[in-house]
């Protein structure tokens, strides 16, 4: 039960003065449906305004305030932008630029000839200024006297900074008294606030200490909820696998193991061996074999007569993972099948029959497979791949399915810092494949200016000509999401145009976060079966499907993504037999730091050594942007803080863990308090009488 105290933080943003339907969904996009996560909505950063007479007056790039008349209005065709022309005193006019569904309150924002004051961030675009989406708009200069030094949040569609900054003050009104629980030595060595304090002063202005603290208290509840779980799992009882070897042995793979692949099969052999259940990631890059090793643990299961169950984020790895797996146990009599949520009627009724009754022996589905309606005769095993895309919370139910808890081999490409791994998967033991199977070329990695675009186009057309795939990657980078989107779309139009020529086989395809998702299924699937030669995608495509024929990728302004996610798109192509090739296409004006992360990326293919640079390189105080979320399981803590303080919160929880494990202490109290303010009460849930 969540702590009483905690209440008013968990109300729901709904009930706040001037939450209406139209603010809700955007909202809940942004995550920040109770006033908990509004408090913890942090500012990205705090803007500095300066105001100006005549645009000149400015810098590109620098937030001005300026009175403007407005001259007139002008929508361009289809999904491009709205504009609004403005002149300042001196008659010079600068466009303000509006996307998607903000152009109808720019519509009437405007009456032409009409005076108005403006605040926003004056930008360069080709030969003319503009501001995109301004700030804020007045018709007189007091109403924005008061935003001349403001934070910035992180918006969603429908919200404006305005909105946010009301509703984020109202959640503050509501911070109750809650009791420390950091220890007390640490609290005065740091110099840190009190939490209350901590929270009020992130939201004034930059305050490292204040921002730390937070972080710390993240961090802090993360480790102490992994250490829980483990400890846990520790005392609970499974069912010891060991297995004769027999349909191991009676495997015909078309390959030998890779000393890699033969010691986490040991690994993993070890575990299942053992009365308390197997909790480990197999952590290894794209193509490293983490099937065949996955295939080996759930035949130990089968060997010993139980069930496995292999489950895949989307539907198209299933049912790729289902065929593999299929070719790989022939001959031995293996039952698998598959079970998706798009399985009706006849077919998934014989599939719940044949786990009912044990004649299917391994399950591979998407989270379909973990609805209540399916029923195994004996669950021992469960694999997860591709983990991050769950949390631990997810991971554990996942396991309770059983009737006993199962064995947990969780199975991820992405290659993270020890460090992260250590916040991430901190309650698992790790086994690394950090050897790739023999005879895979590398990929010919080059990076190319973007003023050579017309020239890499024509190469993608050669490449399609000549019967190969190809991706084409569009960044995420701006503020606002719908905007790369607009972006991502337009690039798919010229490339559509440019390649409807008819002498290039399959068509243009686009997928994008925001698409249906049986629409992008459809578009991903006429992909992976060649009826579309090119697939312009968001950083969508970044755990997905495997196609052989795609040997060529364009990822266009690089130098905005980290070199893990860099490193993982580039992963998907490079899996035939043919030699791959990936051009990073770089923007003007890069940074040192972009430099070197382009550049370690031609130099290696080599994903741990890549992100241990790119922490390193983050770290530095790169600034990216945008915050890549789904990284980290951290909404507080950024990289840098991560490097510095979660050593220090991981000892401190180990030494709370050590003297109260039960957390009945006054500050083991406290520390319930703060696993629940961060949703990691599964951890409190796992302690007896918790
Ligand atoms: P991952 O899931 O780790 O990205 P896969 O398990 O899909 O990688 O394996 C990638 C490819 O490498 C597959 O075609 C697989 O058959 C092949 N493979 C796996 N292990 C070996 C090995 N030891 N030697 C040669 N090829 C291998
Ligand atoms: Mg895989």
């Amino acid at each position: 039960m969540r702590p009483d105290l905690l209440n008013p933080l968990f109300a729901e943003t709904a009930g706040l003065k001037g939450v209406g339907s139209a603010l809700s969904r955007p909202l809940e996009r942004l995550g920040l449906t109770r006033l908990r996560d509004l408090a913890y909505h942090l500012p990205d950063r705090f803007v500095a305004r300066r105001v100006v007479q005549r645009f000149d007056d400015a810098a590109v790039g620098e937030n001005i305030v300026i009175g403007v008349t407005v001259r007139e209005h002008r929508a361009s065709a289809g999904r491009g932008p709205y504009r609004v022309l403005v002149e300042d005193q001196a008659g010079d006019v600068v466009a303000l630029t509006y996307f998607g569904r903000a152009s109808y309150s720019a519509k009437k924002l405007f009456p032409p000839g009409e005076k108005r004051w403006i605040a926003g961030r004056l930008d360069q675009f080709g030969q003319t200024r503009q501001i995109v989406h301004p700030d804020h708009v007045a018709e007189d200069s007091a109403a924005l006297a008061g935003h001349l030094a403001e934070p910035v949040y992180a918006l969603s569609e429908g919200l404006t900074q305005g909105r946010v900054a009301a509703l984020v003050a109202q959640a503050l009104e509501h911070l109750p008294t809650l009791p420390e629980w950091i220890e007390p030595g640490l609290l005065a060595q740091k110099g840190w606030p009190g939490w209350c304090e901590a929270l009020l002063a992130a939201h004034k202005g930059s305050d490292a200490l204040a921002r730390d603290r937070l972080a710390y208290d993240e961090l802090l509840a993360n480790s102490l909820a992994l250490m829980l779980v483990r400890a846990s799992n520790r005392s609970r009882r499974g069912v010891p696998l060991q297995g004769d070897g027999s349909l191991r042995a009676a495997l015909k793979l078309p390959f030998a193991l890779t000393g890699a692949q033969m010691r986490s099969i040991a690994e993993i052999e070890g575990d299942m061996a053992q009365g308390a259940p197997m909790l480990r990631l197999l952590q290894g890059d794209v193509g490293s074999g983490k099937t065949a090793v996955a295939l080996h643990a759930m035949l130990i299961a089968v060997e010993s007569g139980a069930q496995a169950a292999l489950l895949a984020p989307t539907e198209i790895l299933a049912r790729q993972h289902a065929e593999t797996l299929t070719r790989m146990v022939a001959g031995t009599g293996v039952q698998i099948a598959l079970l998706t949520g798009r399985d009706k009627g006849r077919a998934r009724e014989a599939t719940l029959m044949g786990l009912l009754d044990g004649s299917i022996q391994i399950l591979v589905g998407t989270h379909a497979i973990f609805q209540d309606a399916v029923a195994y005769k004996h669950l021992a095993l469960v694999v997860i791949d591709e983990q991050h895309r769950f949390g631990v919370g997810q991971r554990l139910m996942l396991t309770q399915k059983a009737k006993t808890t199962a064995h947990c081999l969780a199975m991820t490409a992405t290659p993270i810092p020890r460090t992260l791994t250590l916040a991430q998967y901190g309650e698992m033991d790790v086994s690394r494949l950090d050897e790739m199977p023999p005879g895979r070329q590398p990929i010919d990695t080059r990076v190319v200016s973007t003023d050579r675009l017309d020239e890499v186009i024509a190469g993608v057309g050669r490449h399609l000509a000549a019967g190969g795939q190809a991706y084409w990657v569009c960044p995420m980078v701006r503020e606002l999401e719908t905007e790369d989107i607009a972006a991502a779309e337009a690039r798919h139009a010229l490339l559509s145009e440019r390649f409807a020529n008819g002498t290039i086989g399959g068509g243009v395809e686009l997928v994008h976060g925001q698409l249906r998702p049986e629409i992008k299924d459809a578009a991903m699937e006429r992909f992976a079966t060649g009826k579309a030669g090119l697939l312009v995608a968001t950083t969508v495509i970044e755990v997905g499907v495997d196609v052989p024929n795609a040997t060529l990728m364009v990822i266009e302004q690089a130098e905005r993504f980290g070199l893990a996610q860099l490193h993982q798109l580039r992963g998907r192509v490079g899996r035939g037999t043919g030699k791959s090739t990936c051009l990073l296409l770089r923007g003007e004006g890069l940074s040192e730091v972009g430099r070197e992360r382009l550049a370690l990326m031609r130099e290696t293919q080599d994903g741990f050594r890549l992100a241990e640079e790119d922490l390193r390189l983050r770290g530095g105080g790169e600034l990216l942007g945008t915050r890549q979320s789904g990284d980290t399981p951290f909404r507080v803590a950024d990289f840098d803080q991560i490097a510095r303080l979660l050593p220090l919160a991981h000892d401190d929880a180990r030494l709370l863990m050590d003297r109260d494990g039960g957390l009945d202490s006054a500050r083991g109290a406290a520390a319930r308090v703060l696993l629940y303010l961060f949703e990691r009460d599964w951890g409190v849930q796992l302690l007896r009488g918790g």
